[in-house]
Protein backbone atom coordinates (compact mmCIF):
# COMPACT_ATOMS: atom_id res chain seq x y z
CA UNK A 1 0.00 0.00 0.00
CA UNK A 2 1.61 3.34 -0.99
CA UNK A 3 1.23 5.76 1.67
CA UNK A 4 2.22 8.96 2.97
CA UNK A 5 4.37 9.71 5.99
CA UNK A 6 1.77 10.49 8.12
CA UNK A 7 -0.41 8.30 7.52
CA UNK A 8 2.46 5.76 8.81
CA UNK A 9 4.00 8.50 11.34
CA UNK A 10 1.37 9.49 13.47
CA UNK A 11 -0.16 5.71 14.56
CA UNK A 12 3.27 5.03 15.62
CA UNK A 13 3.49 7.91 17.77
CA UNK A 14 0.51 7.01 19.43
CA UNK A 15 1.57 3.32 19.19
CA UNK A 16 4.76 4.33 20.92
CA UNK A 17 6.84 2.32 18.22
CA UNK A 18 9.27 3.49 15.34
CA UNK A 19 9.08 3.05 11.92
CA UNK A 20 12.25 1.99 9.70
CA UNK A 21 13.29 4.10 7.14
CA UNK A 22 16.16 2.53 4.50
CA UNK A 23 18.00 3.84 1.54
CA UNK A 24 17.41 2.25 -1.68
CA UNK A 25 19.09 2.56 -4.91
CA UNK A 26 17.20 0.33 -6.95
CA UNK A 27 14.90 -2.13 -7.82
CA UNK A 28 16.30 -4.90 -5.96
CA UNK A 29 17.23 -2.74 -2.89
CA UNK A 30 13.64 -1.66 -2.95
CA UNK A 31 12.22 -5.20 -3.50
CA UNK A 32 14.61 -6.37 -0.46
CA UNK A 33 13.56 -3.52 1.87
CA UNK A 34 9.80 -4.39 1.22
CA UNK A 35 10.03 -8.33 1.68
CA UNK A 36 11.45 -7.81 4.58
CA UNK A 37 8.64 -5.26 6.19
CA UNK A 38 6.02 -7.38 4.37
CA UNK A 39 7.61 -10.72 6.60
CA UNK A 40 7.42 -8.39 9.61
CA UNK A 41 4.15 -6.72 9.15
CA UNK A 42 5.27 -3.47 9.69
CA UNK A 43 5.26 -0.34 7.50
CA UNK A 44 8.24 0.91 5.92
CA UNK A 45 9.84 4.15 4.42
CA UNK A 46 11.98 3.84 1.27
CA UNK A 47 14.22 6.88 1.68
CA UNK A 48 15.58 7.91 -1.76
CA UNK A 49 18.67 10.03 -1.92
CA UNK A 50 18.72 13.81 -3.90
CA UNK A 51 21.79 11.86 -5.79
CA UNK A 52 19.89 8.42 -6.49
CA UNK A 53 17.04 10.25 -8.05
CA UNK A 54 19.05 12.75 -9.91
CA UNK A 55 21.27 9.24 -11.35
CA UNK A 56 18.06 7.39 -12.28
CA UNK A 57 15.42 10.21 -13.14
CA UNK A 58 12.44 10.87 -10.84
CA UNK A 59 9.79 9.53 -13.71
CA UNK A 60 12.22 5.96 -13.82
CA UNK A 61 12.47 5.60 -10.10
CA UNK A 62 8.68 6.04 -9.57
CA UNK A 63 8.24 3.72 -12.32
CA UNK A 64 9.05 0.91 -10.68
CA UNK A 65 8.65 1.88 -6.81
CA UNK A 66 4.75 2.58 -7.21
CA UNK A 67 3.87 -0.60 -8.61
CA UNK A 68 5.84 -2.19 -5.94
CA UNK A 69 4.81 0.00 -3.00
CA UNK A 70 0.87 -0.58 -4.64
CA UNK A 71 1.51 -4.56 -4.32
CA UNK A 72 2.84 -3.89 -0.55
CA UNK A 73 0.60 -5.93 1.83
CA UNK A 74 2.26 -3.17 4.26
CA UNK A 75 2.31 0.56 4.55
CA UNK A 76 5.33 1.93 1.93
CA UNK A 77 6.29 5.36 1.90
CA UNK A 78 8.22 6.53 -0.44
CA UNK A 79 10.17 9.14 0.65
CA UNK A 80 12.66 11.75 -0.60
CA UNK A 81 15.73 12.27 2.06
CA UNK A 82 17.39 15.76 2.27
CA UNK A 83 16.56 17.70 -0.55
CA UNK A 84 18.17 21.31 -0.08
CA UNK A 85 16.83 22.18 -3.49
CA UNK A 86 13.70 23.29 -3.41
CA UNK A 87 12.85 22.89 -7.19
CA UNK A 88 13.87 19.38 -7.24
CA UNK A 89 11.55 18.85 -4.10
CA UNK A 90 8.92 19.98 -6.48
CA UNK A 91 9.71 18.04 -9.17
CA UNK A 92 9.43 15.06 -6.86
CA UNK A 93 5.89 16.12 -5.67
CA UNK A 94 5.13 16.35 -9.20
CA UNK A 95 6.38 12.90 -9.98
CA UNK A 96 5.04 11.38 -7.17
CA UNK A 97 7.06 10.89 -4.27
CA UNK A 98 4.80 10.35 -0.86
CA UNK A 99 6.76 12.35 1.44
CA UNK A 100 9.65 15.01 0.49
CA UNK A 101 12.08 15.78 3.35
CA UNK A 102 13.31 19.84 2.55
CA UNK A 103 16.55 19.82 4.40
CA UNK A 104 17.07 23.79 5.06
CA UNK A 105 19.27 23.18 8.37
CA UNK A 106 22.25 24.96 6.92
CA UNK A 107 20.23 28.29 6.18
CA UNK A 108 19.44 31.19 8.69
CA UNK A 109 15.90 29.53 10.64
CA UNK A 110 14.05 32.32 8.73
CA UNK A 111 15.13 30.99 5.54
CA UNK A 112 14.56 27.80 6.70
CA UNK A 113 11.07 28.70 7.43
CA UNK A 114 10.36 30.55 4.07
CA UNK A 115 11.63 27.46 2.05
CA UNK A 116 9.97 24.85 3.91
CA UNK A 117 6.64 26.97 3.93
CA UNK A 118 7.31 27.08 -0.08
CA UNK A 119 7.25 23.28 -0.83
CA UNK A 120 4.27 23.16 1.98
CA UNK A 121 2.41 25.58 -0.13
CA UNK A 122 3.34 23.58 -3.76
CA UNK A 123 2.28 20.32 -1.92
CA UNK A 124 -1.21 22.21 -1.57
CA UNK A 125 -3.86 19.44 -0.30
CA UNK A 126 -2.47 16.30 -1.72
CA UNK A 127 -1.51 13.38 0.20
CA UNK A 128 2.63 14.11 0.33
CA UNK A 129 3.66 15.04 4.02
CA UNK A 130 6.47 16.97 4.39
CA UNK A 131 9.69 16.57 7.58
CA UNK A 132 11.95 19.74 8.17
CA UNK A 133 15.52 19.37 9.85
CA UNK A 134 16.79 21.89 12.72
CA UNK A 135 20.51 21.10 13.46
CA UNK A 136 22.87 19.23 11.00
CA UNK A 137 23.72 16.04 11.57
CA UNK A 138 27.40 15.28 11.14
CA UNK A 139 28.75 12.72 9.03
CA UNK A 140 28.17 12.35 5.04
CA UNK A 141 25.17 12.19 2.99
CA UNK A 142 25.07 12.25 -0.46
CA UNK A 143 26.96 15.62 -1.12
CA UNK A 144 26.53 16.69 2.59
CA UNK A 145 29.12 17.11 4.53
CA UNK A 146 28.85 18.17 8.59
CA UNK A 147 31.59 18.10 10.95
CA UNK A 148 31.07 17.81 14.44
CA UNK A 149 30.42 21.19 16.42
CA UNK A 150 27.52 23.10 17.81
CA UNK A 151 25.14 22.65 15.18
CA UNK A 152 24.81 19.03 15.50
CA UNK A 153 22.35 19.98 18.44
CA UNK A 154 19.18 21.61 17.49
CA UNK A 155 18.29 24.32 20.26
CA UNK A 156 14.24 23.40 21.28
CA UNK A 157 13.36 27.46 21.29
CA UNK A 158 14.79 26.83 17.31
CA UNK A 159 12.19 23.66 17.16
CA UNK A 160 9.53 25.29 18.65
CA UNK A 161 9.72 28.67 16.31
CA UNK A 162 10.01 26.46 13.22
CA UNK A 163 7.16 24.41 14.51
CA UNK A 164 5.01 27.28 15.49
CA UNK A 165 5.67 28.69 11.49
CA UNK A 166 5.59 25.60 9.40
CA UNK A 167 3.37 23.51 8.84
CA UNK A 168 4.85 20.31 8.80
CA UNK A 169 4.39 16.80 9.78
CA UNK A 170 7.41 15.62 10.78
CA UNK A 171 10.57 17.12 12.36
CA UNK A 172 14.25 15.74 12.99
CA UNK A 173 16.22 17.61 15.05
CA UNK A 174 19.85 17.12 15.40
CA UNK A 175 20.18 15.11 18.58
CA UNK A 176 24.07 13.97 18.18
CA UNK A 177 23.96 11.34 15.70
CA UNK A 178 25.60 10.66 12.59
CA UNK A 179 25.05 10.17 9.39
CA UNK A 180 27.18 7.23 6.77
CA UNK A 181 30.76 6.47 7.43
CA UNK A 182 31.90 8.55 10.46
CA UNK A 183 34.33 7.81 12.84
CA UNK A 184 34.17 10.36 15.75
CA UNK A 185 32.47 9.84 18.84
CA UNK A 186 28.54 10.01 19.00
CA UNK A 187 27.33 11.65 21.87
CA UNK A 188 23.43 11.53 21.97
CA UNK A 189 21.23 14.59 23.67
CA UNK A 190 18.51 12.27 25.33
CA UNK A 191 16.95 15.18 27.08
CA UNK A 192 17.01 17.42 24.23
CA UNK A 193 15.28 14.69 22.30
CA UNK A 194 12.72 14.18 25.17
CA UNK A 195 12.33 18.15 25.35
CA UNK A 196 11.74 18.54 21.74
CA UNK A 197 9.32 15.70 21.61
CA UNK A 198 7.25 17.88 24.23
CA UNK A 199 6.58 20.73 22.57
CA UNK A 200 6.43 19.19 19.09
CA UNK A 201 2.59 18.35 17.27
CA UNK A 202 4.25 15.92 14.93
CA UNK A 203 6.33 13.26 15.17
CA UNK A 204 9.97 13.59 15.29
CA UNK A 205 12.40 11.35 12.85
CA UNK A 206 16.11 10.46 13.79
CA UNK A 207 18.67 10.44 10.84
CA UNK A 208 22.02 8.75 11.12
CA UNK A 209 22.11 5.60 12.50
CA UNK A 210 25.72 5.26 12.58
CA UNK A 211 27.37 3.88 15.71
CA UNK A 212 23.98 3.52 17.33
CA UNK A 213 23.33 0.31 19.63
CA UNK A 214 19.77 -1.49 19.95
CA UNK A 215 20.00 0.05 23.10
CA UNK A 216 19.98 3.40 21.89
CA UNK A 217 17.12 3.06 19.31
CA UNK A 218 14.88 1.62 22.15
CA UNK A 219 16.00 4.44 24.41
CA UNK A 220 14.90 7.01 22.37
CA UNK A 221 11.91 5.11 21.28
CA UNK A 222 11.00 4.78 25.13
CA UNK A 223 11.62 8.21 26.12
CA UNK A 224 7.81 9.36 24.64
CA UNK A 225 6.17 7.02 27.60
CA UNK A 226 8.59 7.38 29.86
ZN1 LIG B 1 19.33 11.86 7.21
Amino acid sequence: MFVSMKDILNDARNGGYAIGAFNIVNYITSKAVIDASEKLGVPVILQTSVKTVKQIGTDEFIDFLRPLADKAGVGVCVHLDHCTDVDFAKKCIDAGWSSIMYDGSKLSLEENIKNTNEVKKYIGNRDISLEGEIGSIVGVEDDIVVNHDEACYAKAEDCKKYLDSTNVDALAPAIGTAHGVYKGEIKLNYDLFKEIDSISPVPLVLHGGTGLSDEMFSKLIDLRAM
